[in-house]
């Protein structure tokens, strides 16, 4: 195809014959002039070979890549893609009749670098990381009624808050498809919950915790739970599913609470286990006392959104698992998370450690926890690597 050109510098190749799908902005030899944000380019060695094709953007990461193989970013290519992805989520079983929220792209990980798409029951909620999916939502929205058929009423786009820069890129969240009689429900492992991407974090649901919450619930039986920064509530409804005695939910937002009563409430009516509080979690693990509790679930939000955040980052993490396991009961059960991507799983267990050795406890690890098969890595970009958590026993 006829895309304006990008060539590298000598030898700055390398990485992309290994499939890593960044090129640094400091990889370029000459671009043709007026490259425009967010439009294809592509991409030639120092030689002149053809490298990738991607989408151009100014700042440290010039060009995402969308493929190695010369060809035309199309209607076709986006149809192929997702129905690539759906394909996976599918063969997997992640699609069932108790199930039907996942996430049909993640970016890297997915080969479509900056696109998110989370599917919640009849409705697809896609998020833009960069200025060429941005520009490209309209075919992408077009490729994705095509692969979802007549299961799709539905498309939300929500990118106001994750684009590089919002101005002028008219980056409204808006429905691009349907939003007209939303049904509001969405499945994961049979139980229900409210999705809500116009006004909720992110995409509106955590997804990334659907098969740790399947563990906790196995956890759950006849145990005390606190769940600390429980946003939509996912962890509570799946431990009083597992037969938990009582159920806290914390978290720091009164929306967030809101939104865990309303869906606890609607897979358990009128059930007295469950109670939330609109707390800091800090404050709250400090006010509680000792076997109030033998289950206790930390998922705070990213302490780390990027490298020089580390050092403050481990600290967080140290200071909050130590307070968990000042205060969990003999016998007890800590589920622990991290989901900042700049801390690694060494660096997580490390802070986990010493929250354990400042508390004195006895603590051993049960299960190493990741993110789910939704959420692959392609194992040329490990930096799609973010979420990590264990599971502990405190005696
Ligand atoms: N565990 C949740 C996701 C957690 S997201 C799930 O399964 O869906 C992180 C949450 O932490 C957000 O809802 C945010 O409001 C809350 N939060 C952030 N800082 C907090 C604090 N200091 N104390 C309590 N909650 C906090």
């Amino acid at each position: 195809m006829n895309y304006k050109k990008i060539k590298l510098k000598p030898k700055k190749e390398e990485s992309l014959k290994r499939f890593h799908p960044w090129i640094f902005s400091g990889a370029v030899q000459h671009k043709d002039n007026d490259l425009n944000e967010g439009e294809v380019v592509n991409v030639y060695t120092a030689g002149n070979d053809f490298i990738a094709v991607g989408h151009y953007q100014i700042g440290s990461i010039e060009v995402r890549v969308l493929s190695f193989e010369e060809e035309e970013i199309n209607l076709d290519f986006w149809k192929r893609r997702l129905s690539t992805a759906l394909e996976l989520r599918k063969s997997i079983g992640l699609l069932s009749s108790g199930n039907n929220s996942y996430r049909l792209v993640h970016g890297e990980g997915d080969f479509l670098p900056g696109l998110i798409i989370d599917v919640y029951a009849e409705t697809a909620v896609i998020q833009s990381h960069s200025v060429g999916m941005h520009e490209s939502r309209t075919i992408i929205c077009e490729a994705l009624k095509a692969v979802m058929g007549g299961t799709l009423k539905n498309i939300y786009y929500k990118s106001e808050t994750t684009l590089p820069y919002k101005a002028g890129l008219g980056a409204e969240n808006e429905y691009l498809y349907g939003g007209k009689d939303v049904s509001e429900i969405a499945l994961e492992n049979g139980l229900k919950f409210y999705p809500d991407w116009v006004k909720g974090q992110k995409t509106g649901f955590f997804v990334d915790q659907r098969d740790n919450r399947a563990l906790l619930e196995k956890y759950a039986e006849n145990r005390k739970v606190l769940n600390m920064f429980c946003y939509t509530g996912g962890f509570s409804f799946y431990a009083m599913r597992g037969g938990a005695k009582l159920v806290h939910s914390v978290d720091s937002s009164s929306k967030a609470v809101m939104l865990t009563n309303k869906n606890v409430e609607i897979n358990f009516p009128h059930d007295d286990r469950h109670e939330a509080f609109a707390e800091d979690a800090f404050k709250f693990l400090g006010n509680i006392k000792s076997n109030d509790y033998d289950l206790i679930i930390l998922d705070p939000p990213a302490f780390a959104k990027h490298r020089g955040a580390i050092k403050n980052a481990l600290q967080g993490y140290k200071r909050l698992n130590a307070a968990a396991f000042d205060k969990i009961a003999s016998g007890g059960i800590v589920f622990t998370f991290s989901c900042s991507q700049a801390i690694s799983k060494e660096m997580f267990r490390l802070a986990v450690f010493s929250a354990a050795a400042i508390s004195g406890r006895k603590v051993r690890i049960l299960d190493q926890l990741n993110q789910p098969a939704d959420h692959p890595v392609n194992i040329y970009h490990p930096e799609g690597e973010y979420l990590k958590g264990l599971v502990l026993y405190v005696e």
